[in-house]
């Protein structure tokens, strides 16, 4: 999952990337309104937090609602160190989906954004599954039948995305744009590289391949119950 943090205060958006990477989301950070715009408004992102007061042309409100009018319906959590109530309500006017005041801590933070992730209108449940292989986004866990394995950070979210889109065929692009940030050193074959990893990890010991090569294009995972 890839996180978009849009927040002037240095300290703040570092720490936040730290906790955020240390949760497995793929993260950049953005520190003014006007490139927090752009990337907000181009790039394909699965959550971001967004301050409200922001320098540049753009504040956090004006993100948020240049969003929802291009119809990017990608869940927003707006920051903001004012606590008034109308401001509560002024944010979610402008079409962010939860908001939180400053200071907060870490653990408040990802759990708001685990909650927004769960949205019942997004469906997304927490345990995503294919054939008799599992993985479940709360605990962190992957099996395959009974047998427990371990993947890495990187694994872990390049299967969580092709769970997430299964039987869908995704191209390289679309998996590099949601499982890698923008400063990742990707080489033209890291996609190739980790789908190796997983496969050598999921599949190769059980016998049965569940992710498939789609020539010139990427990759899909199959789940034959429900096609
Ligand atoms: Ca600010």
């Amino acid at each position: 999952m890839r996180v978009l943090v849009v927040e002037d205060e240095h300290k703040i958006a570092r720490a936040l990337k730290k906790a955020l990477e240390q949760e497995h989301y793929a993260v950049d950070v953005s520190y003014d309104g006007d490139d927090g715009y752009a990337m907000a408004t181009t790039e394909p992102y699965d959550i971001m937090i967004i301050d409200r007061m922001l320098p540049g042309d753009h504040d956090g409100i004006d993100i948020v609602k240049a969003l929802r009018e291009k119809q990017i319906k990608t869940p927003v959590l707006l920051l903001t160190a004012l606590g008034r109530v109308e401001d509560k309500t002024f944010g979610l006017d402008s079409g962010a989906d939860d908001y939180l005041v400053k200071p907060f801590s870490v653990e408040e933070l990802l759990a708001r954004v685990r909650a927004l992730l769960r949205r019942p209108n997004e469906v997304k449940p927490t345990v995503l599954d294919a054939d008799d292989l599992e993985l479940d986004t709360a605990n962190r866990k992957v099996k395959r039948g009974k047998t427990e394995i371990r993947l890495t950070s990187k694994e872990f979210g390049l299967l969580e995305y092709l769970l997430r889109n299964k039987n869908r065929p995704l191209s390289k692009d679309s998996i590099m744009q949601h499982v890698w940030d923008y400063d990742a050193d990707i080489l033209p074959n890291t996609i190739e590289v980790y789908i190796k990893y997983l496969r050598a990890k999921i599949d190769k010991p059980f016998g049965k391949g569940l992710i498939k090569t789609v020539r010139g294009f990427g990759y899909k995972i199959e789940d034959s119950k429900k096609k």
